[in-house]
């Protein structure tokens, strides 16, 4: 199997309205490799959203190849690709988006449990997560009992439920004061050492950036390294 988790090779992309042409991506290129955890950092607008879901098949590019795990996924139907989706990737948001009606446990099973896992299974590896990520304790409370970082670091289990080999963070510190920030993404450098998974976090955040293997930059429709 390939170790490289993400590549983007040759793509491109543009938003159309109307008569108006809004090109985000222009024969861009982009490798995550097994392992790496790589910051996206560019201004508001410049298509970091745009690429993370080119990334987690939610988009198709007009133009290129997205592989994932040596897989290269633009002639796959729809239905391939939602099933590779699921299996390979994980995404976390800005808001956690977690289920308000069930627990932190629950929210972290329900993934797994529609994957097939039996329902006892799947609450222990979820419960398992969050102790590894430091919330083990608030486990039965709902995402209204828990405060903004534990909320992140909940819906970082839940994203990494299923053992994806490729998690795509849209800003996920956000809305976190800068200590909890700093919690928050040591949960997901934790986990992507230690799953030997990969991730590509958007962030605004100068200091988390520096903090990832490496860092790119998205300029004029391509992706290029960047040093802060
Ligand atoms: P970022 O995440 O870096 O803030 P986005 O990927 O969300 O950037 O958006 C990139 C650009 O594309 C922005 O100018 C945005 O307004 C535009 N855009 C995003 N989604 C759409 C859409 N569905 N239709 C048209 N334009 C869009």
């Amino acid at each position: 199997m390939s170790n490289l988790n993400l590549e983007l090779n040759g793509v491109s992309y543009a938003y159309e309205e109307g008569a108006k042409r809004l090109q985000i991506l222009k024969d861009a290129d982009l490798v995550v490799k097994q392992g790496e955890l790589v910051a996206l950092v560019a201004p508001s607008g410049a298509g970091k959203s745009t690429l993370l879901h080119l990334g987690g098949l939610l988009e198709r590019p007009q133009e290129g190849e997205v592989t994932i795990c040596g897989k290269a996924t633009s002639s796959l139907s729809d239905r391939e690709r939602t099933r590779m989706r699921r299996s390979t990737v994980g995404f976390v948001y800005q808001f956690h988006h977690l289920l308000p009606e069930f627990t932190a446990v629950e929210n972290v099973a329900i993934p797994q449990m529609i994957a097939g896992k039996s329902s006892r299974d799947a609450q222990r590896h979820a419960q398992s997560l969050l102790e590894a990520l430091g919330v083990g304790p608030r486990g039965s409370h709902r995402p209204s009992e828990l405060s903004g970082g534990e909320q992140q670091r909940v819906a970082i289990a839940r994203a990494a439920a299923n053992s994806p080999n490729l998690i795509l963070a849209d800003e996920p510190t956000g809305n976190l004061d800068p200590d909890t920030s700093n919690l928050v993404f040591d949960a997901l450098l934790v986990l992507i050492k230690e799953h030997k998974s990969s991730a590509l976090i958007a962030t605004h955040d100068h200091d988390l950036a520096r903090r990832a293997d490496r860092i790119v930059t998205l300029k004029n429709g391509k992706i290029s390294k960047m040093e802060l």
